[in-house]
Protein backbone atom coordinates (compact mmCIF):
# COMPACT_ATOMS: atom_id res chain seq x y z
CA UNK A 1 0.00 0.00 0.00
CA UNK A 2 3.33 1.93 1.31
CA UNK A 3 4.28 1.83 -2.21
CA UNK A 4 1.06 2.18 -4.25
CA UNK A 5 1.30 5.22 -2.63
CA UNK A 6 4.62 6.70 -3.93
CA UNK A 7 4.39 4.92 -7.54
CA UNK A 8 1.41 7.22 -7.93
CA UNK A 9 3.09 10.36 -6.41
CA UNK A 10 5.97 9.65 -8.40
CA UNK A 11 3.50 9.25 -11.56
CA UNK A 12 2.24 12.66 -10.84
CA UNK A 13 5.58 14.83 -10.40
CA UNK A 14 5.97 16.77 -13.82
CA UNK A 15 9.31 16.78 -15.27
CA UNK A 16 10.97 19.63 -16.81
CA UNK A 17 14.24 20.00 -19.09
CA UNK A 18 16.19 23.08 -18.95
CA UNK A 19 13.64 25.35 -16.96
CA UNK A 20 14.48 27.68 -15.51
CA UNK A 21 17.91 27.69 -16.97
CA UNK A 22 19.92 25.51 -19.35
CA UNK A 23 21.40 22.29 -17.40
CA UNK A 24 18.50 21.60 -14.80
CA UNK A 25 15.86 18.83 -14.92
CA UNK A 26 12.97 20.70 -13.16
CA UNK A 27 10.49 18.80 -10.65
CA UNK A 28 7.15 20.03 -10.06
CA UNK A 29 4.88 18.87 -6.96
CA UNK A 30 2.30 21.05 -8.65
CA UNK A 31 0.49 18.13 -10.35
CA UNK A 32 0.05 16.42 -6.55
CA UNK A 33 -1.70 19.15 -5.56
CA UNK A 34 -4.13 19.52 -7.93
CA UNK A 35 -5.59 15.61 -6.77
CA UNK A 36 -6.77 15.84 -3.69
CA UNK A 37 -6.51 11.92 -3.00
CA UNK A 38 -2.59 12.02 -4.10
CA UNK A 39 -2.02 15.58 -1.89
CA UNK A 40 -4.11 13.71 0.96
CA UNK A 41 -1.17 10.63 1.00
CA UNK A 42 1.91 12.68 0.66
CA UNK A 43 0.39 14.87 3.53
CA UNK A 44 0.21 11.10 5.31
CA UNK A 45 2.66 10.23 4.56
CA UNK A 46 5.13 12.77 6.16
CA UNK A 47 2.84 12.58 8.95
CA UNK A 48 3.42 9.01 9.57
CA UNK A 49 7.04 9.62 9.17
CA UNK A 50 7.04 12.58 12.23
CA UNK A 51 5.06 10.14 14.32
CA UNK A 52 7.38 6.83 13.77
CA UNK A 53 10.09 9.26 15.72
CA UNK A 54 10.45 8.71 19.75
CA UNK A 55 10.35 12.40 20.11
CA UNK A 56 7.59 14.67 18.24
CA UNK A 57 8.47 18.26 16.72
CA UNK A 58 6.93 21.05 18.93
CA UNK A 59 7.21 23.60 15.33
CA UNK A 60 7.14 22.13 11.85
CA UNK A 61 9.56 24.72 9.78
CA UNK A 62 8.70 25.40 6.36
CA UNK A 63 11.31 27.01 3.88
CA UNK A 64 10.19 29.47 1.15
CA UNK A 65 8.40 29.11 -1.53
CA UNK A 66 7.04 25.55 -2.29
CA UNK A 67 8.09 24.36 1.12
CA UNK A 68 4.86 26.76 2.59
CA UNK A 69 2.39 24.65 0.53
CA UNK A 70 3.44 21.38 2.70
CA UNK A 71 4.53 22.47 6.08
CA UNK A 72 1.45 24.27 7.81
CA UNK A 73 -0.65 21.50 6.26
CA UNK A 74 1.75 19.18 8.23
CA UNK A 75 1.80 21.55 11.62
CA UNK A 76 -1.74 21.05 11.83
CA UNK A 77 -2.29 17.76 11.45
CA UNK A 78 -0.09 17.51 14.70
CA UNK A 79 -1.50 20.43 16.27
CA UNK A 80 1.72 22.38 16.35
CA UNK A 81 3.17 25.44 15.04
CA UNK A 82 4.27 26.67 11.92
CA UNK A 83 7.25 28.53 11.32
CA UNK A 84 7.93 29.93 7.69
CA UNK A 85 11.31 30.57 7.03
CA UNK A 86 11.84 33.34 4.11
CA UNK A 87 14.64 34.64 1.77
CA UNK A 88 15.65 37.94 2.71
CA UNK A 89 13.23 41.40 3.33
CA UNK A 90 10.50 39.34 3.72
CA UNK A 91 9.83 39.15 7.36
CA UNK A 92 8.60 41.87 9.53
CA UNK A 93 10.46 42.74 12.71
CA UNK A 94 13.48 41.51 14.19
CA UNK A 95 15.02 38.55 12.25
CA UNK A 96 18.00 35.90 12.55
CA UNK A 97 19.82 35.39 9.13
CA UNK A 98 22.14 33.30 7.54
CA UNK A 99 23.66 33.58 4.23
CA UNK A 100 24.69 30.29 1.72
CA UNK A 101 26.71 29.81 -0.98
CA UNK A 102 24.87 29.47 -5.18
CA UNK A 103 25.91 27.93 -7.91
CA UNK A 104 27.03 31.93 -8.86
CA UNK A 105 26.88 34.61 -5.77
CA UNK A 106 25.12 34.19 -2.68
CA UNK A 107 21.49 33.55 -0.75
CA UNK A 108 19.95 34.72 2.28
CA UNK A 109 17.29 32.99 4.33
CA UNK A 110 15.76 34.87 7.64
CA UNK A 111 13.55 33.88 10.56
CA UNK A 112 11.34 36.05 12.65
CA UNK A 113 13.43 36.67 16.14
CA UNK A 114 11.59 35.01 19.21
CA UNK A 115 9.56 32.52 16.83
CA UNK A 116 11.26 29.08 18.13
CA UNK A 117 12.44 28.66 21.70
CA UNK A 118 15.86 27.58 23.08
CA UNK A 119 15.66 23.56 23.44
CA UNK A 120 12.16 23.78 21.15
CA UNK A 121 12.20 20.58 18.68
CA UNK A 122 11.99 21.14 15.44
CA UNK A 123 11.23 19.01 12.09
CA UNK A 124 12.07 21.21 8.53
CA UNK A 125 10.11 20.44 5.41
CA UNK A 126 10.67 21.83 2.15
CA UNK A 127 9.79 20.35 -1.63
CA UNK A 128 12.67 19.46 -2.70
CA UNK A 129 16.69 18.66 -1.63
CA UNK A 130 18.93 19.13 -4.46
CA UNK A 131 22.94 20.32 -3.67
CA UNK A 132 21.33 20.50 -0.09
CA UNK A 133 22.49 24.17 0.38
CA UNK A 134 19.12 25.57 1.18
CA UNK A 135 18.07 23.12 3.73
CA UNK A 136 21.91 23.28 5.09
CA UNK A 137 21.12 26.71 5.77
CA UNK A 138 17.89 26.11 6.95
CA UNK A 139 19.39 23.97 9.58
CA UNK A 140 22.01 26.62 10.31
CA UNK A 141 19.27 29.18 11.36
CA UNK A 142 17.23 26.76 13.68
CA UNK A 143 20.43 25.92 15.48
CA UNK A 144 21.52 29.98 15.75
CA UNK A 145 17.91 30.40 18.00
CA UNK A 146 19.49 26.68 20.18
CA UNK A 147 16.31 24.69 18.96
CA UNK A 148 17.35 20.72 18.24
CA UNK A 149 16.55 19.59 15.05
CA UNK A 150 14.91 16.04 14.72
CA UNK A 151 14.53 15.73 10.83
CA UNK A 152 14.95 17.74 7.74
CA UNK A 153 11.80 16.31 5.26
CA UNK A 154 11.75 16.72 1.61
CA UNK A 155 9.00 15.72 -1.31
CA UNK A 156 11.58 15.06 -3.22
CA UNK A 157 15.32 14.27 -2.80
CA UNK A 158 17.79 14.52 -6.49
CA UNK A 159 20.12 11.50 -5.05
CA UNK A 160 22.70 12.01 -7.51
CA UNK A 161 23.23 15.24 -5.71
CA UNK A 162 24.17 13.81 -2.58
CA UNK A 163 22.54 17.04 -0.85
CA UNK A 164 22.02 15.06 2.49
CA UNK A 165 26.09 14.91 2.98
CA UNK A 166 25.81 18.98 3.75
CA UNK A 167 22.61 18.65 6.14
CA UNK A 168 23.57 17.90 9.86
CA UNK A 169 20.29 16.54 10.40
CA UNK A 170 18.14 13.03 9.55
CA UNK A 171 17.01 13.68 5.92
CA UNK A 172 13.82 11.63 5.08
CA UNK A 173 12.45 12.40 1.59
CA UNK A 174 9.10 11.02 0.19
CA UNK A 175 9.91 10.89 -3.50
CA UNK A 176 13.88 10.10 -4.98
CA UNK A 177 14.98 10.53 -8.27
P1 LIG B 1 19.31 23.13 -3.09
O1 LIG B 1 19.61 24.25 -2.15
O2 LIG B 1 20.30 23.01 -4.23
O3 LIG B 1 19.10 21.82 -2.37
O4 LIG B 1 17.94 23.50 -3.82
C1 LIG B 1 16.74 23.33 -3.16
C2 LIG B 1 15.77 24.43 -3.44
O5 LIG B 1 15.76 24.85 -4.80
C3 LIG B 1 14.37 23.93 -3.12
O6 LIG B 1 13.73 24.93 -2.34
C4 LIG B 1 13.72 23.74 -4.47
O7 LIG B 1 12.45 24.32 -4.48
C5 LIG B 1 14.62 24.40 -5.50
N1 LIG B 1 15.10 23.46 -6.54
C6 LIG B 1 16.40 23.15 -6.77
N2 LIG B 1 16.54 22.29 -7.79
C7 LIG B 1 15.29 22.02 -8.23
C8 LIG B 1 14.74 21.16 -9.26
N3 LIG B 1 15.53 20.40 -10.03
N4 LIG B 1 13.39 21.12 -9.40
C9 LIG B 1 12.59 21.86 -8.61
N5 LIG B 1 13.04 22.68 -7.64
C10 LIG B 1 14.37 22.77 -7.43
Amino acid sequence: VQLDRIEKLKSLVSTHQNFPKPGVTFRNIFPILQDPSAFTDLINLIVEEIKSKPQLPDIIVGLDARGFLIAPIVALRLGIAFVPVRKAGKLPGNVEQVSYKLEYGEDTLEIETGSIKPDQNVVIVDDLIALGGTASAACRLVRKMSATILECISVIELVALNGRRKIDAPVFSVLQY
